[in-house]
């Protein structure tokens, strides 16, 4: 990789290998593998390796058939934790219903949760909708082009500023997304832990390099695109990569062992009750405060519990007079589901019941609705409530 900036020079530094066309490769002291430096000419080289493979292989997304910022934007933000193939209808759906900031910043958000509902990590629609808000109060409704404009927009951090700028206006804005990241540490023998702040400073270091040339917005989409289809997480396909002339995993034989990560937390059990309140032939549900986990989108009234021996009919109870003022009575076992979300594994154990009559006073929510069970799904639920309903029995 050309100019390095942390690349590792000690006396005792000894030649290693060299991949054929690419950067010096050395040892280090401790071992590590680091690739030096070889300037300007060869960035240009891997640049114009990398973009002729991108422009004959890239795979036909809908988003790269537009330079509308706002598109760009929405597409970039669904991304962030998404699969490109869940994304597109999403994708589709939203800008039909919100084609610019303005619709976006004009609509109610439970229709903006209820467009987003299923794609996960609600925070970034509430940011979105805060964000586009900003845009027509303090921008003319016009997506900003400059970086650090952009960086003062509710939920826009370096990834998602520097793929706006780039992708929809040229700019010579880096991103590093996991992807990126990917590819950067093998190219370059990073070996220290990729989330490390180290090795993130040398990732982003790299990027800006990287992105200083031409085209900037295809060299990003370039390396995002090498590391979803050839620099793979397992068994990375360096005999197709355009940039395995240069690659120092490659030379070392660690393609398959980079990048480092720390090991992983296993995930907490969480145990938790919910339950179909019915009263009068009308479901209860409730909604999540704006912020936080979830923030927004509506749920059935329940809560978590101390272990798998408090989740009966009992604590259900309990939990519910406390959180809705409401006492219950015909309580009856409706199932259970199991849902991995990422540090955590919840266990919830549902239930039907009735709800005497008397005034809902809710803990920890901000709204109720008394609905026709079967209206319930047409709510913004998340991907859990959906689960819980359709085991219940009610959509
Ligand atoms: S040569 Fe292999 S490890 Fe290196 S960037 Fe290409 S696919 Fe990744």
């Amino acid at each position: 990789m050309p100019g390095g900036s942390a690349t590792v020079s000690t006396p005792s530094s000894r030649r290693r290998d060299r991949p054929a066309d690419g950067p010096r490769v050395v040892e280090n002291r401790a071992g590590a593998i680091v690739a030096r430096g070889a300037g300007v000419k060869q960035r240009a080289r891997m640049r114009q390796a990398l973009l002729t493979w991108y422009h004959k292989s890239r795979r036909d997304l809908p988003w790269r058939h537009t330079r509308d910022p706002w598109a760009i934007w929405v597409a970039e933000t669904m991304l962030q934790q998404t699969r490109v193939e869940a994304v597109i209808p999403y994708w589709e759906r939203f800008l039909a219903r919100f084609p610019d900031p303005e619709a976006l910043a004009d609509a109610d958000l439970d229709d903006v949760l209820g467009e987003w509902s299923g794609l996960g990590y609600y925070s970034r629609a509430r940011n979105l909708k805060r964000a586009a808000e900003k845009v027509v109060t303090g921008f003319g409704g016009c997506v900003p082009h400059d970086l650090d404009a952009l960086r003062t927009l509710p939920g826009v951090g370096r990834y998602t500023a520097g793929a706006v700028a780039s992708i929809a206006f040229d700019r010579p804005a880096p991103i590093v997304d996991g992807n990126v990241a990917r590819v950067l540490a093998r190219l370059l023998g990073i070996r220290d832990e990729i989330e490390s702040p180290p090795a993130r400073r040398r990732l982003w270091e790299e990027a800006e390099k990287l992105a200083a040339g031409p085209t900037p917005g295809d060299l990003n989409q370039a390396l995002m695109e090498l590391g979803a289809l050839l620099c793979v997480p397992r068994a990375p396909r360096c005999a197709a990569c355009p940039l395995r002339a240069f690659c120092s995993a490659r030379a070392a034989g660690e393609a398959e062992t980079l990048p480092r990560r720390a090991p992983k937390r296993a995930p907490q059990s969480v145990h938790a009750v919910a339950a179909l309140v019915v009263r009068r032939s009308k479901a209860l549900a409730v909604r999540r405060p704006a912020h936080g986990l979830l923030g927004g989108l509506w749920e059935l009234p329940g809560g978590d519990v101390c272990g798998p021996r408090a989740a009966r009919p009992n604590g259900l109870a309990e939990i519910l007079r406390a959180r809705t003022g409401l006492s219950m009575s015909r309580i009856e076992a409706a199932g259970r589901i199991e849902y991995a979300f990422t540090h955590r594994r919840l266990h919830l154990r549902l239930f039907r019941c009735e709800a005497a009559s008397g005034r809902v006073r809710l803990e920890g929510w901000d709204a109720h609705r008394w609905l026709a069970p079967e209206r319930l799904a047409t709510l913004p639920l998340g991907t859990v409530t959906k689960r819980a309903l359709a085991r219940i029995g009610v959509v």
